[in-house]
């Protein structure tokens, strides 16, 4: 596979530039058409020649949109395709605010979540910052229209959310280094405010990721209040205990002073009745967190079910009734479907049959 001129921050960009004996304003033009999500050849700034040089080493688009799928709220799905013909997924979700896109990390994942469908064939192979970053910058130019800010902050995506397939902090320096570059300025500009950071609870990586001190949203995948039933749906849950978790938690929240978020799919009959509410209650009364309550988007290759809205209901007010910081996550663009990974593995089926 060719290099991705989209892994690179302005700075390396500049040295390239002047490497290949080219004035230092071509890596600005470069740049800036990069960020405009445009490949290497429609770069209209640039010489041919100096085009051609980058083409030899550097791959001309590093991630394209294979299909888009509209939901009746405006949700959009991309199914995104890589130069070497690998697929994942993405989300966009339009706010008044803005629009926030769901990013992935990885091709598969190798956490092997029960309820998951990114998981099902495992971990293909990690991105690569650039390839990160270039699902923005394709979903900035498809809404260019839609673009809010003045010249070079003008962009449609303002937050992100590294929830689609993979496990960010088992990619660690791809994904760091992504983060550096799309709260870059000049960029994509995202602010790290604006970008929260999904993980299954590798907890050593949680402690580096505090000491980067970057302040994005930290949010834990919880699913359950003890290490056995957490493990029966989570395997990484053999490896690191809730408590260490929570710990690692704290510690993220001495260094950035940024409250936590736990993430806590409701699976029937495992997670979701008054036992575990107070049990959950218990667990993290009194700490600087919120807890975000998710449906289960059933994957058909998986037996688990999900409940419905009244107990859904029922669940978030034993919570809030106990102190705790909770929402049930509004569902959107349930008419698209599929929960993270499921575009992709249903996408690959059809093709294998
Ligand atoms: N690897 C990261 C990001 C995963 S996706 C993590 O584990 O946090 C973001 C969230 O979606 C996680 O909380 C994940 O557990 C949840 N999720 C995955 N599949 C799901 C499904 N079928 N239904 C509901 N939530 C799901």
């Amino acid at each position: 596979m060719k290099k991705i001129l989209q892994d690179l921050s302005y700075t390396e960009l500049e040295t390239l530039i002047l490497a290949l004996g080219e004035k230092k304003f071509r890596a600005k033009q470069l740049y800036e058409g990069l960020m405009q999500g445009k490949a290497i050849e429609d770069i209209s700034s640039l010489s041919k020649a100096l085009k051609a040089r980058l083409l030899e080493e550097y791959e001309n688009a590093p991630v394209k949109i294979k299909e888009i799928y509209h939901s009746a709220d405006g949700t959009e799905k991309y199914l995104f395709e890589y130069a070497d013909g690998n697929l994942v997924e993405g989300v966009l979700m339009k706010y008044k605010y803005g629009y926030t896109q769901c990013v992935s990390t990885q091709v598969g994942c190798r956490m092997g979540c029960k309820f998951c469908a990114s998981t099902l064939g495992g971990l293909i192979r990690n991105l690569t910052a650039g390839e990160i970053l270039s699902q923005i910058l394709v979903v900035n130019a498809l809404h260019k229209a839609d673009r809010t800010g003045q010249g070079k902050e003008a962009r449609a995506v303002t937050n992100v959310v590294l929830m689609g397939s993979g496990e960010p902090l088992d990619n660690y320096a791809e994904v760091l280094k992504f983060l550096k570059n799309a709260t870059a300025e000049g960029g994509v500009c995202i602010s790290a405010r604006n970008i929260s950071l999904s993980t299954c609870g590798i907890v050593p990586k949680m402690y580096q990721l505090a000491d980067e001190g970057i302040p994005l949203n930290l949010t834990v995948s919880l699913h359950a209040t003890d290490d056995e039933s957490r493990a029966r749906t989570m395997p990484v849950a053999k490896a690191y205990k809730i408590a260490d978790i929570l710990k690692a938690c704290e510690y993220y929240f001495k260094k950035t002073g940024r409250r936590y978020y736990f993430e806590y799919t409701l699976i029937e009959g495992e997670n979701c009745d008054e036992e575990h509410a107070k049990a959950l209650i218990e667990l993290l009364k009194g700490k600087p967190c919120h807890v975000n309550l998710i449906r289960l988007n059933e994957v058909k290759e998986r037996s688990l079910k999900a409940i419905g809205d009244k107990q859904a209901y029922r669940f978030l007010g034993m919570l809030e009734k106990g102190g705790l910081s909770a929402t049930l996550r509004r569902q959107i663009g349930v008419d698209i479907g599929g929960a993270c990974g499921q575009l992709r593995a249903s996408y690959l089926e059809e093709k294998r049959v």
